[in-house]
């Protein structure tokens, strides 16, 4: 290498760093500088507060910016990217563009709505000043101008000796791997990186299976369920299971509710129960989705059902008489008149948010209904309490008996598993540089890292477990150099370590009002007040 030029590529991670969300990857390369997708930080409040911080970089100075798929703790701030003067393009799949074109306005919305919620609040509390939200739904809109359309397995040119090319991630509609390539002087080798975005399951019944180049120089890759170890079962073993839960569900005779993920979750659901009741193999009865994103997001699967597998079987199930869109809130009020078995599939995904409280609200006090959780279940969430098997929650300020029936399917997850990220990893091989484990829990990270280590797949010296800002050289054909500290946004490790307070005061809430309800009288309420008090207030 001595006497010629020396080309250097540094990465910096600028989220989903020992955390599953937010994730940003600054590539700078002599002449040019780019992110690898602009995800929202989600989950606890102290995470979230990440989100209001400045980026840890001159957005103004980004060239382009490359998005591996929809997800909103993907690409959940490229509106506040767009605010603060990057004008660059977004290169993604159409189907991510289409996707992103209904969530991150909804994002939006979300984030317009907690800052109303928050300021609201303040002024009755008086002191801080008002809040604004980190984007709205007219700066999401503005951001989609910038998108611009790639295909798959076709390189693209970025800037002067940097390409990029995207690879099928098997994960949700349009997503996505992406492969760059960074030219090296005196015709030696390019230098190649590849990183994984989210990976999806081998036994994805929409999906094809995750693809990728292999003899990379560095990889980066995502390790959200890496120490899990699932079965994976056919589609006909799913709906076996999802049979049997409905037919329980229409013998209770209450409603069937399904707490579902806008995008691509709620869509195989539907498709599964529509499969069923074709088949007789369940009782008939209306479903449901009430859910304007989800409604949105289905229009967006049939555009793009041909890139599916089992497209054409899909397209057909979505439009199917069975099924109602309630779009507006006077269709979704209406549900609620509804008698006997039916069912609502509707977001959020984990109770926090979305036209599922409603239904919650009506018909957890109700032992003939049923409530079906289909994703993940972050501690914390109104979702994970149900799930856990709470006698008692609080809905928009009341507290809810629970008599519903509670189940749950763990067959629709969208992500790969240890065994599946390990045999990914090993596809990639050689690697000649280091494999980064972002996306995961620490957790998980080590699962994922003792796996791949253990089989022989990559040394322990060529795993990197990057914290927040932390930065790399990524040479060729060489494992990584970590780069001096620069300034680094406290991590997930520093805000998470000790429990999250909001979290611990609804647990202490929900504690307090359910040892009062399982008080056998008023006397034993009132004698565990005042022992309360007497902790609380001592003297
Ligand atoms: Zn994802």
């Amino acid at each position: 290498m001595e006497g010629h030029a020396h080309v250097t590529v540094t990465l910096r991670v600028c989220g989903a760093a020992r955390t599953v969300t937010g994730l940003s990857l600054l590539f700078e390369a002599p002449g040019t500088r780019f992110l690898v997708d602009c995800g929202m930080f989600q989950g606890p409040k102290s995470l979230k507060a990440l989100n209001y911080e400045a980026f840890p970089f001159e957005p103004r100075a980004l060239d382009f910016v490359l998005l591996t798929h929809a997800h909103i703790d993907h690409s959940g701030l490229l509106p506040k990217l767009a605010k603060a003067g990057f004008r660059g393009p977004i290169h993604a799949t159409r189907a991510t563009r289409d996707l992103c074109s209904v969530m991150l306005p909804d994002s939006g919305h979300i984030q317009e709505m907690e800052v109303e919620t928050l300021n609201r609040r303040n002024r009755r509390r008086g002191g801080m000043g008002p809040v604004t939200p980190i984007y709205t739904a007219a700066d999401a809109k503005r951001v989609i101008e910038q998108f611009r359309a790639v295909e798959l397995d076709e390189w693209i040119e970025l800037a002067d000796g940097v390409r990029a090319r995207y690879w099928n991630a098997g994960h949700m509609l349009g997503s996505a791997s992406i492969e760059l390539e960074f030219a090296m002087p005196g015709g030696a080798p390019a230098m190649r990186v590849l990183v994984s975005g989210d990976l999806g399951p081998d036994c994805s019944v929409l999906q094809a299976d995750p693809e990728g180049p292999a003899g990379v120089d560095h990889v980066i890759c995502e390790s959200t369920y890496g120490d899990e170890d699932r079965r994976c079962g056919t589609a006909e073993e799913r709906r076996v299971r999802l049979a049997d839960i409905v037919r329980k569900a229409a013998r209770r005779g209450g409603a069937l509710l399904v707490p579902a993920f806008a995008v691509e979750r709620a869509q195989e659901v539907m498709w599964d129960l529509v499969t069923l009741m074709d088949s007789g193999q369940v009782p008939d009865a209306p479903i449901y989705l009430d859910s304007p994103l989800a409604i949105r997001a289905t229009r967006i699967f049939l555009r793009h059902a041909a890139t599916l597998e089992e497209g054409p079987a899909l397209s057909r199930a979505l439009r199917s008489p069975r099924l109602r869109f309630t779009e507006t809130s006077e269709q979704s009020r209406a549900i609620a008149l509804e008698e006997g078995f039916h069912v609502i599939v509707a977001g959020s995904g984990m109770c926090e948010a979305g036209r599922i409280r409603h239904h919650l609200r009506n018909w957890l006090p109700d032992p003939r209904a049923t409530v079906l959780f289909v994703g993940f279940q972050a501690e914390g969430t109104l979702g994970r309490l149900l799930r856990d098997g709470a006698k008692a929650v609080r809905i928009q300020g009341d507290t809810v008996k629970v008599a519903a029936h509670m189940a749950e399917m763990t067959d629709y997850s969208g992500h790969a598993d240890g065994p599946e990220l390990g045999r990914w990893i090993q596809a990639r091989g050689p690697v000649r540089g280091g494999v980064f484990l972002v996306h995961g829990e620490p957790e998980a990270i080590e699962g994922l890292a003792k796996r791949v280590t253990g089989r022989g797949i990559v040394p322990e010296a060529a795993i990197f477990r990057p914290a927040l800002d932390e930065a790399f050289e990524l040479p060729a054909g060489a494992p990584p150099v970590r780069l001096p500290a620069q300034e680094r946004r406290r991590g997930s490790a520093e805000r998470l370590g000790r429990p999250d307070w909001h979290n611990e005061r609804a647990a202490l809430l929900l504690s307090i009002e359910r040892a009062l309800d399982d008080a056998p009288d008023d006397a034993a309420r009132g004698a565990l007040l005042r022992r309360l008090r007497d902790v609380i207030e001592p003297g």
